[in-house]
């Protein structure tokens, strides 16, 4: 029983090379990056190369034949050195698991081994300005024209466009009977004709830039749809369930990063005689609880991926949903405590903390807020009524 709540050697060792290679770059560079409009893609490519950004996708295809558990593992350690990469959320995890479960032999083998080895970034687009935490409102369609099929639409705050040769985008094909959404998935080259794209400023500080796009008669051929055009909403699970599991593991090594910062300079920094700021409880405690937290919150993550590494899609998605939840909060008070602990130094550029108060901000609101979790979670955890 006693190995249950351990990971097995090979991750461990996995964590250990990740951390290696992801403290060669840190949040310096991340920093360095983000001031001069630079990108990650450094780190991204050796990430890649080493096998770390598709060692959840099919060994037959190139990738590391492992499970959510690994890639999460591998996300959550780059972030505790300070690299997070976001784009991981998404390639990988997302657009990846998506073609591996869903996707015909062709797809596979064309894009798998591109974005295990990370030579493609597939950016992925769902949220439309009028359909936020409300999916079942997008508008972007997908119509049939003999081989083609023509997209129209909007999509805004889509990450990494412009490091991204495709995007994976979430269109409709209206259901006669019910009119519900039945997401149709399609391979978008970010360079097809009427496909445009426009920055958005954001205040926090990133490598990764977020995008308004605009499909207007974007044509795409017929195997650039993914997954069956009824094949219902579970397709599009495949993906969302990773990318819950991802960004709780992102949110905590953002908060394994914020907490060791925190926990250094509460040890060396002294203003009261010879003893450390860290000596006293008002200090001590809120770290001390942030601590607690974090370990709660990687163990949901953990549950998340081994439930859906283990085929069990409805039971990952509670517990992915409760683990995106408890990372969200965990980064958030964990790069608070951080900023306090540090006093003053805290707002400086120097300490580089302030921006990541921003940063954590993304662990409760995307990519499905805190409110949405917990009406989830009544309602299916706690069979409450639907209150949405
Ligand atoms: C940095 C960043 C990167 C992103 N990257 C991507 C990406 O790559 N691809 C992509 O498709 N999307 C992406 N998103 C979008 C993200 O998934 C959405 O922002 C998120 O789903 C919330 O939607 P919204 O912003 O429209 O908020 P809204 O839906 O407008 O919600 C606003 C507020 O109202 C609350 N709320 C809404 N409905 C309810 C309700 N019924 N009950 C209680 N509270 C409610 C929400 O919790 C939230 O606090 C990104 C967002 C950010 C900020």
């Amino acid at each position: 029983m006693s190995t249950m709540f351990t990971e097995p050697e090979e991750r461990v060792a996995l964590r250990e090379a990740v951390r290696k290679l992801a403290s060669k770059y840190g949040r310096e560079f991340v920093e360095k990056q983000a001031r001069e409009g630079g990108k990650m893609t450094e780190m991204w490519l050796e990430m890649g190369r080493n096998g770390f950004l598709g060692v959840n996708l099919p060994e037959e295809y190139g990738g590391g034949g492992g499970g959510m558990s690994d890639l999460a593992a591998v996300l959550e350690e780059a972030s505790a050195a300070g690299a997070p990469l976001l784009m991981m959320v998404v390639s990988p995890a997302i657009v990846g698991s998506i073609i591996a479960r869903c996707g015909t032999e062709e797809q596979k083998k064309h894009w798998i081994p591109q974005i295990a080895d990370g030579s493609v970034t597939a950016a992925f687009g769902i949220t439309e300005a009028d359909a936020g935490s409300n999916a079942h409102n997008i508008t972007t369609t997908a119509t049939r024209d003999g081989d083609e099929w023509v997209l129209n639409g909007q999509k805004t705050f889509i990450s990494g466009v412009d490091e991204a040769q495709v995007i994976l985008i979430v269109s409709r094909t209206e259901d006669a009977k019910t009119g519900k959404l039945k997401p149709a998935l399609f391979m978008v080259p970010t360079d097809a004709p009427g496909f445009s794209r426009q920055v958005i400023p954001m205040a926090w500080k990133a490598p990764e830039k977020q995008f308004t796009l605009f499909l207007d008669n974007v044509r795409v051929p017929a195997e650039a749809l993914v997954g069956d055009e009824d094949g219902g909403i579970w397709q599009l699970f495949a993906g969302l369930n990773p990318e819950r599991i991802m960004g709780a593991a992102m949110s905590c090594g953002l908060a394994r990063y914020a907490l060791e910062k925190a926990v250094d300079y509460a040890r060396e920094r002294s203003v009261w005689k010879d003893v450390p700021i860290g000596a006293h409880q008002g200090i001590q405690h809120p770290l001390a609880k942030i601590k607690i937290e974090l370990e709660q919150a990687r163990l949901l993550w953990q549950k998340a991926a081994a439930l859906y590494d283990a085929g069990d899609d409805f039971g990952a998605g509670e517990y992915a949903n409760m683990a995106k939840y408890a990372g969200g909060e965990v980064s958030c008070n964990a790069t608070d405590v951080a900023v306090h602990t540090h006093g003053g130094n805290g707002m400086t550029e120097e300490y580089g903390l302030a921006n990541l108060l921003v940063a954590s901000r993304l662990g409760r609101i995307a990519p499905v807020s805190r409110e949405m979790i917990l009406n989830f979670v009544a309602m299916h955890s706690l069979g409450l009524p639907k209150s949405y």
